[in-house]
């Protein structure tokens, strides 16, 4: 009998290329190695790396902030922060933070033309997604859940399929290790501008570590993304993207990213990740796509898109008048922020204009 197990995978000069799986546990997620290049935590320098970059902490006035964890508790965002050796932190900031901060901090214009022209700034943006979605739920592993002292020791991330993490992972080193992403590796990704109704600049993050999306929005800038469905989610919300002539409200853009998270986690099929090493092609990250983009039947669904949506505007809606009648009809699907009656879109860039 052979063992087909995939096993820990090292370089010529003694790198971790490829982390089995239970490797990848003991030493990334429950130990406290460096999260890029597993070095153990007394055997090189380390400085720790920024869960939200440091230059949007600076840029958007974050430092003294607090970030919100999923238990309700507050962390400041200068110390939300994943173990990390001091040479892989200056590494991440070469590969993924000079060129993404100076691309992002364009014109939203001028980074949508840049995004569409270029497969190699859209390769990063997407691999820089995952970077922040990782270290997210790779904190969660030290944060308590219960933060009475006297409950017992669970993290908000005991919860977490770490399975799933693994790819993700995979695709966060890739810088590290020399993995080529193959086409179709990639999620779904949509961006679009905000018109915000204030002045103010703002910064959000948000993500599902169910269905793998991450909504992300540096001042009028947004995107989202679902990391790990092979970009079939947004191949099946085609239709309503292309009929969405126009910049978004952030709600209008909520309702885009809740229709993705739910087609995500309804998806029958889901593509099938692999890590693939020889000395001949190299490190190459491959997907197996399953052949139909179908959902499972309806009477197994787990929930509607509203519900996802209703919890992305029960942030930010405040002290309205029927607050619980419009969350609900949010909920129930019953209002819509990007159609009208007929079924058109609502256009509130015109509106402004
Ligand atoms: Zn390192």
């Amino acid at each position: 009998m052979t063992d087909n197990t995939p096993k820990t995978i090292y370089s010529l000069d003694n790198r971790i290329l490829f982390y089995k799986l239970e490797h990848f546990i003991s030493d990334i997620v429950n130990g406290k190695c460096c999260f890029i290049c597993g070095a153990l935590p007394d055997s090189k320098e380390f400085n720790d790396e920024h869960i939200i970059p440091d230059w949007i902490l600076r840029k958007f006035n974050l430092h003294s902030q607090k970030i919100t964890l999923p238990n309700l508790s507050k962390i400041q965002y200068s110390k939300y922060k994943v173990p990390c050796c001091k040479e892989c932190n200056s590494e991440l900031g070469k590969h993924f933070e000079e060129p993404i901060s100076e691309l992002l901090s364009k014109s939203y214009d001028e980074i949508s033309s840049e995004l569409n022209a270029s497969v190699e700034k859209r390769d990063l943006l997407f691999r820089w997604l995952c970077l922040i979605y990782f270290k997210t739920h790779l904190k969660d592993k030290s944060l308590r859940d219960n933060l009475d002292k006297r409950a017992d020791d669970k993290k908000i991330g005991d919860i977490h399929w770490w399975e799933d993490f693994h790819h993700i992972h995979c695709i966060v080193r890739s810088h590290h290790t020399g993995a080529q992403l193959h086409p179709e590796v990639y999620g779904s990704i949509y961006v679009n501008q905000i018109i915000s109704e204030t002045e103010n600049v703002k910064f959000d993050y948000i993500d599902n570590p169910w269905s793998k999306g991450v909504l992300l929005q540096l001042g009028d800038f947004c995107v989202a993304s679902i990391l790990d469905d092979s970009s079939a989610s947004i191949a099946m919300y085609h239709d309503q993207i292309s009929s969405i002539k126009g910049n978004l409200t952030a709600y209008q853009f909520y309702e885009v990213f809740s229709h993705l998270n739910f087609i995500r986690l309804h998806l029958k099929e889901r593509p099938e990740f692999q890590s693939s090493i020889n000395s001949k092609t190299g490190y190459n990250i491959v997907a197996k796509r399953p052949e139909k983009i179908e959902l499972i039947d309806e009477k197994e669904w787990i929930g509607t898109y509203g519900d996802f949506l209703r919890l992305y505007v029960e942030r930010t809606l405040g002290e309205v008048e029927n607050r619980d009648e419009i969350l609900k009809g949010i909920e129930e699907g019953k209002r819509s922020f990007l159609w009208d009656e007929k079924g058109n879109f609502n256009n509130m860039s015109e509106e402004k204009n």
